[in-house]
């Protein structure tokens, strides 16, 4: 049995400039880190990727693989010397516009602009603006049709108006025009120098190099954090394989054997069909929560999310105990980024 646990900001909220990003406190994750270290045998990306070749060595029995998503500037400040600390490894998905470009991915302008402290129904409202300001210029839909599109089902960590500002940014506006109107949003509340933004939040690829060294996975998750399903075949297989160039300018070739990590969780049958060409391409990882079995579906492997484990205690995991199963039940969005 593989369990991967799923990892995005991880820092001392209070302690920072943005206390309000929904992130895994240091003093948790030390305290996670510690009780999967007495439940689980943490493998590094390595050994994962090695397992899925017929003459490859089998995972150890209670394998644990530790993944941490977007390559926030914490998984070098934070994460890197704790697991180290701990004789583990982690395997590390940075965006490559995020590292190389300078680009804050809409996901992450988003996280800021909640955390600015304006007021939910303020910004709703300079939203709603937005969108009708531009909406010629971007041939947008109505705002009742987009709103339709953005009805709250089952998710785990929000409020409705918070979930549908969320998805009318991160899913329901054409891309063009939403990171625009992310843009603007995050001029507004959080930065003018969205460069110095990105350089502050993200890994730099000197740092990729530096964790790579050290024993640490470096995986792909894509170009800038697009949804797959919303991409046509070609884009699709555009992202990744420009995920995998961008492996090989942090390891200086192209890996032969690397994981991708769908950016939201996204996929649909054409990704799995089109991951299996990839060139090296063995495993892709989702955010559906599950524990692994087998590689009978290597391109649809489930995570669960930090807050399925406990973060203290001696308890054995509860990994099938009610809050996955319940998660399970209520399907798909486990990950705080996609709800
Ligand atoms: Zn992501």
């Amino acid at each position: 049995m593989l369990t991967i646990v799923m990892y995005h900001y991880v820092r001392d909220m209070p302690n920072t400039p943005w206390p309000a990003i929904r992130g895994l406190l240091t003093h948790d994750f030390e305290g996670q880190l510690d009780y999967i270290g007495r439940h689980y045998t943490v493998i590094s990306l390595d050994q994962l990727l090695a397992a899925t070749y017929d003459d490859g060595p089998p995972l150890p029995g209670n394998a644990c693989l530790l993944t941490f998503d977007d390559g926030l500037r914490d998984h070098h400040d934070v994460v890197l010397p704790r697991l180290l600390d701990r004789g583990m490894s982690g395997a590390f998905f940075p965006i490559a516009d995020a590292v190389e470009n300078g680009v804050v991915m809409i996901v992450h302008r988003v996280h800021h602009i909640l955390a600015s402290g304006v007021e939910m129904g303020a910004l709703f409202h300079e939203l709603l603006e937005l969108i009708d300001a531009w909406r010629d210029a971007y041939e947008l839909p109505s705002t009742a049709d987009l709103l339709a599109a953005c009805i709250p089902g089952a998710v785990r960590y929000d409020d409705a108006r918070t979930i549908q500002f969320k998805r009318l940014l991160q899913q329901a506006l054409p891309r063009q025009a939403a990171w625009a109107i992310a843009g603007e949003l995050f001029r507004r509340h959080v930065s003018a120098d969205e460069a110095g933004f990105a350089e502050e939040l993200y890994l730099s690829i000197d740092q990729l190099r530096t964790m790579a060294s050290l024993g640490m996975g470096i995986g792909g998750h894509g170009v800038r954090h697009d949804w797959m399903e919303h991409l046509s075949r070609h884009g699709q297989r555009e992202k990744m394989l420009r995920s995998r160039e961008f492996l090989s300018r942090i390891h200086g070739a192209m890996p032969e054997a690397w994981l991708m990590n769908y950016p939201y969780g996204s996929y649909d049958a054409r990704t799995v069909a089109l991951a299996r060409e990839i060139p090296g391409c063995r495993l892709a990882v989702t955010t559906r929560p599950g524990l692994i079995a087998d590689f009978s579906k290597p391109y649809e492997l489930p995570r669960l999310d930090t807050n399925d484990l406990p973060r203290q205690g001696d308890a054995p995991p509860c990994a099938w105990t009610l809050a996955v199963r319940e998660a399970m039940e209520r399907g798909g969005e486990t990950s705080r980024e996609v709800a």
